[in-house]
């Protein structure tokens, strides 16, 4: 079913929107069989189940970090990792860039905003987005390059509030690029929507969509 899945999809996400196949919790046979159909980006949210996945399977995938990255388990993923999605603090972002001197890289990052109405998203507002893009530790970090925003919506029926939020981070994206990224072709991404969502955040201007369960199947709870 995972390839009449991803086609399925494919046919709904418009070329120079990027999709990210969410395969946490699945086992690495699913991911192959993804892979198989085509499909290269995938996305996970656990530092160590992504990087057994990635010790796994073919080496041209690409891995995107999309969950909340503890700093000690930064280590793990930064030899391989393509984009993290999640990055919710400046202390992350330091803790990333530091690790990412270590291997000579410059990972790429995304700030993740807080857009939804539950507590419990992790999440930058515009104003701790400020104070990070406006600090000397920021400036000071070689080895991170911010291409753009993450969000993740209220997990509701309600589609038109789930539109609101996208419009949001859209509105949060653009005041950004305007303020601190003008001319930097490589802030350009935003990540937002997913299975159930994912067609509303590309009519709100996503770049990039993350769907897990309508590739892979409803995952078990943890
Ligand atoms: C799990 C997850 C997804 C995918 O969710 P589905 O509803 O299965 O498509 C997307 N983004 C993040 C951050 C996730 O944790």
């Amino acid at each position: 079913m995972i390839k009449e899945n991803l086609e399925k999809i494919r046919a709904t996400v418009p070329e120079g929107v990027t999709l990210v196949a969410v395969s946490k919790t699945k086992p690495v046979s699913d991911v192959q069989e993804a892979y198989d159909a085509g499909q290269r980006i995938f996305g996970e949210n656990h530092a160590l189940e992504m990087r057994d996945k990635h010790e796994a399977l073919p080496t041209d995938i690409q891995w995107h970090f999309i969950g909340h990255l503890q700093t000690n388990k930064i280590k793990y993923i930064i030899p391989f990792v393509t984009l993290i999605h999640s990055i919710d603090t400046a202390n992350l972002l330091e803790a990333v860039n530091k690790e990412a001197q270590k291997h000579h890289r410059v990972v790429d990052c995304l700030l993740q905003f807080h857009i939804a109405q539950e507590e419990t998203k992790f999440g930058l507002d515009l104003e701790e987005a400020r104070e990070l893009l406006e600090s000397d530790a920021f400036r000071q970090m070689e080895h991170v390059r911010l291409c753009g925003v993450m969000g993740m919506a209220t997990f509701t029926d309600d589609m038109e509030e789930v539109r609101k939020e996208f419009r949001h981070l859209k509105s949060i994206f653009n005041t950004l690029k305007n303020d601190y990224f003008a001319g930097q072709a490589q802030f350009k991404e935003i990540s937002m929507g997913m299975s159930d969502d994912y067609p509303i955040a590309i009519e709100e201007g996503a770049t990039m969509v993350r769907v897990g369960s309508k590739i892979f199947g409803i995952r078990s709870k943890k």
